[in-house]
């Protein structure tokens, strides 16, 4: 793979100066109306753009918002907040133009070393278009946006595992090489993929029960331990026959729960904290696993399960925790969170032995419950950008942002 010292290397023994450079960041945060509630994917994405800035490159940023919807009213998905965020991060007003004939005339006029972002990508469905035909006209599209000396920057590592039009198809329009935030992701989980020191634990909790049960599959030959918390530790709990009242459950999967069960390297919580409602006014009671009432929802995993999870992880020297434990966004489910956040920090300082840890974590929600709960960010060796595309690097699986740029010439 080409890199960002490659290309910044190409830039300053350049004697014309100011190429147009596409970058595809990760600028996807979450919203509450025009204010952002966590800018962390923004501010992981400014080195790379910085340092193209003082390259002197004219940059093009892209990137998307949500999931907007063809033929509704995608106002809300619009990157105007988050066009306003990184200029005060890059120190310089970034112009947002929608894709089109004024986007081409500002990347015209950008002045070397100036940043301009385009609207949402996904506001064109040709981006996340199945058809190849229909990706590739829009990338070609992109491409001519930087001209023929142009290049490409993959640096939106939370995307790099979509075969889409602005990270992959663009790839092979222009010569392409990967932002300082891939490269660093990749650095990342190879280590944890090749001879990881061991212990090695990973835990996983958040809500998509079913596809993280593919991840405990592959992952599960590689790790030491597997601790299991939120809502899909529900439906392992139903394999082992216990009842799990209004609990997330996929009926589905409780056959393939029970299987995995049978590595014995899956830790499960044996305490739950459930609640009559979904809400942060319910009535909640902390109970043992055996014992979840019918009709209420287990929404946290209780302290005996963080005291037994923290157990595990103090002689682990290499973590890696993807998912919250529970409903963390309402203060009486985000103890097991804490807990269990708290003992990975624990342990990344220098665990049961005193010496340092390795530890990753890696989703969206998970990286946004440790800045929501004020606990410190570099209390981790690495809080990564990408939830699924971390998931699906550590199951093995080929990433075509990432191929495309290991074949590009
Ligand atoms: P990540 O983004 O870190 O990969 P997910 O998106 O899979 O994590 O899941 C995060 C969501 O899971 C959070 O919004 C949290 O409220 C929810 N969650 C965690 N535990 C439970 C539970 N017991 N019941 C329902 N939802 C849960
Ligand atoms: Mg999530």
């Amino acid at each position: 793979m080409k890199t960002l010292d490659d290309l910044v290397a190409e830039l300053d023994g350049d004697p014309t100066k100011g190429r147009r450079v596409f970058v595809r960041a990760d600028l996807n945060v979450p919203l509450d109306g025009q204010r952002i509630t966590d800018d962390g994917r923004i501010r992981a994405s400014v080195p790379t753009v910085a340092r193209l800035r003082d390259a002197g490159a004219r940059i093009v940023v892209a990137a998307h918002l949500g999931r907007p919807k063809p033929g509704a009213d995608n106002s809300k998905y619009s990157l105007a907040p988050v066009a306003a965020r990184l200029g005060e991060l890059l120190g310089t007003e970034v112009p947002l133009e929608p894709l089109g004939d004024d986007a081409r005339t500002t990347v015209e006029r950008l002045p070397a070393g100036e940043v301009v972002l385009l609207e949402n990508i996904r506001f064109d469905p040709r981006e996340t278009s199945k058809d190849e035909a229909e990706r590739t006209a829009l990338a070609r599209e992109l491409a001519d946006l930087v001209g023929p000396e142009g290049v490409f920057v993959s640096d939106g590592f939370g995307v790099v595992h979509r075969k889409q039009a602005s990270v992959y198809d663009i790839a092979r329009e222009l010569p392409a090489y990967a932002g300082g935030l891939v490269q660093t992701e990749v650095e990342v989980l190879r280590k944890l993929t090749q001879d990881p020191q061991r212990p090695y634990a990973v835990v996983l909790g958040g809500s998509k029960v079913s596809d993280k049960l593919l991840v405990i599959e592959s992952l599960l030959p590689q790790v030491d331990s597997l601790l299991v918390g939120g809502g899909m530790c529900f439906t392992f709990l139903a394999a082992q026959g216990h009842g799990v009242g209004d609990s997330l459950l996929e009926e589905d999967q409780i056959a393939n729960c029970g299987r995995l069960l049978e590595s014995g390297k899956i830790v499960l919580p044996v305490d739950v904290v459930v609640a009559d409602d979904f809400s942060a006014e319910a009535t909640t009671r902390t109970v043992p696993v055996e014992k979840i009432p019918d009709g209420w929802k287990g929404l946290d995993i209780g302290p005996e399960s963080v005291a037994a999870f923290a157990q595990v992880l103090a002689s682990a020297k290499t973590v890696f925790w993807n998912g919250p434990m529970g409903v963390f966004e309402l203060a009486p489910f985000a103890e097991g969170t804490r807990g269990v956040a708290q003992a990975i920090i624990d342990t990344t300082r220098g665990g049961g032995d005193g010496t340092p840890g390795f530890s990753v974590v890696g989703g969206g929600d998970s990286a946004a419950a440790v800045r929501a709960l004020g606990l410190p960010e570099d209390g981790f060796s690495h809080i990564s950008t990408g939830g699924g595309a971390s998931l699906e690097y550590l199951e093995g699986k080929v990433l075509p942002g990432l191929a495309v740029l290991e074949e590009s010439p």
